[in-house]
């Protein structure tokens, strides 16, 4: 067995990506361009967004993806966090990066990255997922920071962000271990020593996906419940991506319709529960015989 190589088509892609976005970004940018951007550039490189590009302010930690009407843009001041999905044949690399426009938060960044780049270094086979969050929650300590508790990275699976086993940001008493010809995200997210080191729901809901297929009796939105699952099945898809098929005044409304039925689920955007900064790192890992592959 191996990890199969649309695996590392998807991570090359996702990190050629997150790095030219890394150079492009500049105050004044509305979240909106950001994440169009993001996808765009995931097409022109052969490759398709595996969940909406996740662009989030401030306290706003993840699972935020601007709406068609969004308003909001970067000012100085600001922490970014810019979080990029790309699948080759629903292989998927995930990758995250955080950039500061406000110098207190220069140093947030570097734990974060630090946090990220040791737990990578920590990798051998078979180590449990808890050892990991160990790892991550001492380098945040170090640095006078927080791990967020309640985000984790995440194992990955064809078509499936998240697959079954979690990789936290501290240490847990778990004894699921990384297998090898296994992919995994790690994903550490930090705050600072104000914050409360938990995320809560907020109310916005811009990310959907499947929950199950069934019919409605009504043909417009039977023609978008197909339309999801003939290009995005199981993974996360962003209201952005259905206007080109559905009147885009009222696939908003189709959608949180679909949710109302329990065909589609939504992902609240989660924030940090004292509205304290969150930054981010993420890279993308495959376990292999002897050792680990960064596919990020
Ligand atoms: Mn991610
Ligand atoms: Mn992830």
């Amino acid at each position: 067995m191996s990890v199969p190589e649309q695996y590392f088509r998807a991570g090359h892609i996702a990190a050629d990506v997150r790095n030219e976005i890394e150079k492009r970004v500049k105050t004044g940018d509305s979240l909106l361009h950001i994440a169009n951007t993001v996808e765009d550039l995931i097409r022109e490189r052969g490759g398709e967004p595996a969940f909406p590009c996740n662009v989030c302010l401030n306290e706003v930690a993840a699972h935020f993806t601007p709406f068609l009407d969004d308003q909001q843009s970067v000012s100085e001041g600001d922490l970014l966090k810019i979080d990029i999905g790309v699948h080759v044949e629903g292989f998927i690399a995930d990758t995250a990066t955080t950039i500061s426009f406000n110098p207190m938060y220069d140093d947030l960044v570097e734990a974060t990255r630090t946090a990220l780049s040791e737990a990578v270094k920590s990798l051998k086979r078979d180590i449990k997922a808890g050892e990991i969050g160990d790892v991550i929650s001492s380098v945040a300590r170090r640095w006078g920071f927080k791990p967020i508790v309640n985000l984790s990275g995440h194992m990955l699976d064809q078509f499936r962000v998240h697959a079954g086993i979690s990789i936290p940001n501290v240490w847990v008493s778990s004894t699921e271990r990384l297998k090898s010809d296994t992919v995994y995200a790690i994903e550490p997210f930090l705050t600072t020593q104000e914050g409360a080191g938990h995320v809560v729901e907020g109310e916005s809901r811009s990310i959907f996906s499947f929950l199950a297929r069934k019919k409605t009796r009504d043909k417009e939105l039977d023609e978008m419940i197909e339309r999801i699952w003939s290009r995005y099945k199981t993974l996360p898809f962003s209201a952005r991506w259905l206007i080109d098929s559905f009147d885009r005044n009222r696939v908003r409304e189709m959608l949180e319709r679909l949710v109302e039925l329990k065909i589609l689920r939504t992902y609240p955007i989660l924030i940090e529960a004292r509205g304290a900064y969150v930054a981010q790192a993420e890279h993308t890992v495959a376990m292999t015989e002897d050792g680990f592959r960064v596919l990020t």
